[in-house]
């Protein structure tokens, strides 16, 4: 996708590439990628809020989300840090949060980004479901929210769990969800993406809710990851077709 983009906007001596680092070699790793002529990264798992440590200039919405999934070099070797989990999962919802409400299952780096852009977009009521109940309280203590052990209807259901990464998974019985509870959502977002649809995202489109599946906030992200890095806008129709997104 970010080849793919680089390519679409003429910047053809960049290149995008996997890392693969280590946890303990991060802490050298990332000053010596703006030393050695990178102009930034995207971090995942798991190493997001290690990244935002190592930043000197955070962005406040990074800051207060406590993680970082994207470092931009500057030429003084400056590392720069943002999160764009958190914009693109607002852009991309069918209607703005702002008077809504949502349940966010999950309390790893990707809820505390959903939540504190939820939040930030004004959404009303924002409650957090997870497996193990302290990390929901934490989250919430730290950024807002109310942590729930029961779920409930809600304008928005987003799945911040890793349920459904692997194909055996099966989210209704991981979740505390039936396929019929869907009905009480009027839209599902699913973070997570793969090759074919989750099962969550397909069985909402099933019952024709609305869905904001991973691949279109990997879209997203990814877009506004490479305007941070390229200063260009980003060619969101070259990213859309290396996704293989309609
Ligand atoms: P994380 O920090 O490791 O958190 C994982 C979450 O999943 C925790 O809340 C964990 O609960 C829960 N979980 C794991 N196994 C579970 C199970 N068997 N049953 C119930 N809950 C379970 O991961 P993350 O960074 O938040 O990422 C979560 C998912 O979102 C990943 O699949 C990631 O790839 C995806 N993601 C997608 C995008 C995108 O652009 N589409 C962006 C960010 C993340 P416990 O606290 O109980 O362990």
């Amino acid at each position: 996708m970010q080849n793919a983009a680089l390519a679409a906007v003429g910047l053809a001596d960049w290149r995008y590439q996997l890392l693969p680092v280590p946890p303990e070699l991060f802490g050298e790793a990332v000053p010596a990628l703006a030393h050695a002529g990178f102009r930034g990264a995207n971090v995942t798992l798991p190493h997001k809020q290690v990244a935002l440590a190592l930043a000197d200039d955070p962005t406040p919405r990074a800051r207060a989300i406590g993680a970082a999934n994207t470092l931009i070099f500057s030429d003084d070797g400056a590392i720069r840090a943002d999160n764009t989990d958190a914009p693109a999962l607002v852009s991309a919802l069918p209607f703005p949060p702002a008077g809504r409400t949502a349940l966010v299952l999950g309390a790893g780096g990707s809820a505390r980004a959903a939540v504190w852009a939820l939040l930030d977009a004004g959404a009303t009521d924002v409650r957090v479901w997870n497996r193990t109940p302290e990390r929901a309280q934490t989250l919430c203590s730290e950024l807002g929210g109310t942590p729930v052990e029961r779920i409930d209807a809600a304008d928005l259901l987003v799945n911040c769990t890793s349920i459904g990464l692997r194909a055996g998974d099966l989210p209704f019985k991981a979740l505390p969800l039936s396929a019929d509870d869907l009905d009480h959502y009027h839209c599902v977002v699913d973070l997570v993406y793969r090759e074919s649809e989750t099962p969550l995202a397909q069985a909402a489109r099933k019952r024709e809710i609305p869905v904001v599946d991973g691949l279109a906030l990997l879209l997203g992200q990814g877009a506004l990851s490479f305007e941070l890095f390229t200063g260009r806008t980003a060619p969101i129709d070259a990213m859309r077709a290396a996704l293989k997104l309609p």
